[in-house]
């Protein structure tokens, strides 16, 4: 797919009632026929001055990832870099280039730096890394643990909290392993945002390490209690509105759920996982299924049969 930057431009639009609009946002969800899908590469949403929400195009690659872009005065930290790596095809650096260059009309003189970090290691959320390693004003933390651990100084993971300065704004990081061993959630309190990667989200949470992704979710419930969190924001919608999951792999998506879940959906998670104790079980809460990888081939058969009617 060929998308110019004018298009880009083009997909930009502004949020004016922040939380309340973003949780209505109806994304770019694919197509049935995607060779003739004229949407953007990326949906760029504006949040507010300073937040950004990309969405990748469906028909570009069916995980349809989202990557947040949060500015501070001297660094802009972009989430993720998503799923397809040809700049052609899925245009991200030149994307947040863009932004920044919008950015500096406003504020002559100011200087930014690009730092890119993952929510999690995997090849749908760090695909287009080799478009920012090496560029220019670009710091990329490599998406592996040793690199994650040392960047943001944790010396005793799971535990412990980091602090990421961007001027004027710092973010918190939290260790959130269980998706996948170096998960990491974000909090962003300009927002109140809680980014919970593949950790949290309307869809399938497929689970590597049950009891490290237990006590993740503890955490994570934990740490919101002592913070504003005005919305729990995930890296992927896989869930329709009327609460049916979408086949997986689906490159075409009408009628999405809600990209925002809540802190109370935060503690249902945890009050399942708690009641479900140590043995890796599916549970269906509505809004999201808890999905053990070892129990993966039951797992899916159940979905098929459940989607069957869609
Ligand atoms: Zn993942
Ligand atoms: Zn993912």
């Amino acid at each position: 797919m060929k998308v110019s930057l004018i298009a880009i431009a083009i997909a930009v639009s502004m949020q004016a009632n922040a939380a309340t609009d973003l949780a209505a946002h109806a994304w770019i969800h694919g197509a049935k026929d995607c060779t003739t899908n004229r949407d953007p590469a990326i949906e760029v949403l504006q949040f507010d001055a300073a937040t950004y929400v990309l969405r990748q195009n469906k028909c570009v690659h069916a995980e349809a990832p989202f990557i947040y872009v949060l500015f501070g005065e001297h660094t802009v930290f972009v989430q993720d870099t998503g799923a397809t790596e040809d700049a052609a095809a899925f245009p991200l650096h030149d994307t947040i280039q863009g932004l920044i260059a919008q950015r500096m009309a406003r504020s002559p003189g100011q200087t930014l730096k690009i730092l890119v970090t993952h929510s999690h290691s995997h090849r749908d959320h760090t695909a287009a890394d080799s478009q920012f390693r090496g560029k220019p004003g670009v710091t990329l933390v490599e998406a592996n643990a040793k690199a994650v651990r040392q960047f943001f100084g944790f010396t005793d993971w799971p535990a412990g909290l980091a602090k990421l300065e961007l001027g004027g704004r710092t973010l918190e990081i939290v260790p959130a392993p269980g998706h996948q061993d170096g998960g990491i959630a974000v909090h962003d309190p300009r927002t109140g945002w809680l980014l919970t990667g593949d950790t949290l989200y309307p869809g399938r949470l497929y689970v590597k390490n049950w009891n490290e992704y237990r006590a993740t979710i503890a955490r994570l419930e934990a740490f919101s209690s002592t913070r504003a969190v005005s919305a729990v924001l995930g890296t992927h919608i896989e869930m329709s509105a009327a609460g049916t999951l979408f086949p997986a792999g689906s490159s075409f998506q009408p009628r999405e759920a809600s990209l925002v879940l809540g802190g109370e959906d935060l503690s249902t998670l945890h009050k399942a996982l708690q009641k479900a104790g140590e043995t890796p079980q599916d549970i269906n809460l509505g809004k999201f299924v808890v999905a053990p990888i070892s129990g993966l081939q039951r797992f899916v058969g159940s979905v098929l049969k459940w989607v069957g009617g869609l």
